[in-house]
């Protein structure tokens, strides 16, 4: 895609740091590094979010994020990592090429996801449930 940011850093056209790369996917520094050694790991291929992703890739992204969030545990040692993937405005994307945040995190670094959790009965999981095994059957 001419107009994606990301495709431009995968195609070498703007400039990046690098991290790590495969034939599927390449790690580099968010520009943003809401802590030092925020990681962003994207696939290749210009895939617009998660639902876009084949097997192939979603096998690969998250085996680099994996290495890379070992590394980023060994030289930063951080108190935790938060990985976060965001699909469409609501859920925070702004950059619509699939990568997925390796986040270092700290006890009060700022970093806050609200987690408004409703506590469904029971029943309304079960149902819910329901809908998605005819979907993915
Ligand atoms: P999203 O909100 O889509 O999950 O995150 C997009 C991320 O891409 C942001 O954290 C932002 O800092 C990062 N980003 C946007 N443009 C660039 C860029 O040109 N280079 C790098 N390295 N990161 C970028
Ligand atoms: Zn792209």
């Amino acid at each position: 895609m001419s107009d994606c940011v990301f495709c431009k850093i995968v195609e070498g056209q703007i400039p990046s740091t690098k991290v790590h790369e495969n034939g599927l996917t390449l790690a580099f520094m968010d520009i943003g590094q809401v802590n030092p050694g925020h990681v962003l790991v994207a696939v290749k291929p210009h895939v617009e979010n998660i639902y876009g992703l084949d097997d192939a890739l979603a096998a690969a992204v998250f085996q680099t994020a994996t290495r890379v969030a070992r590394a980023v545990k060994k030289v930063f040692a951080p108190e935790g990592v938060t990985l976060f993937q965001a699909n469409g405005p609501a859920a925070g994307q702004t950059v619509y090429h699939f990568h997925l945040h390796i986040v270092p995190r700290y006890d009060k670094d700022g970093m806050h996801l609200t987690w408004p959790a409703k506590n469904p009965p029971r029943e309304q999981l079960e149902a819910n449930a329901a809908k998605l095994r005819v979907v993915l059957e």
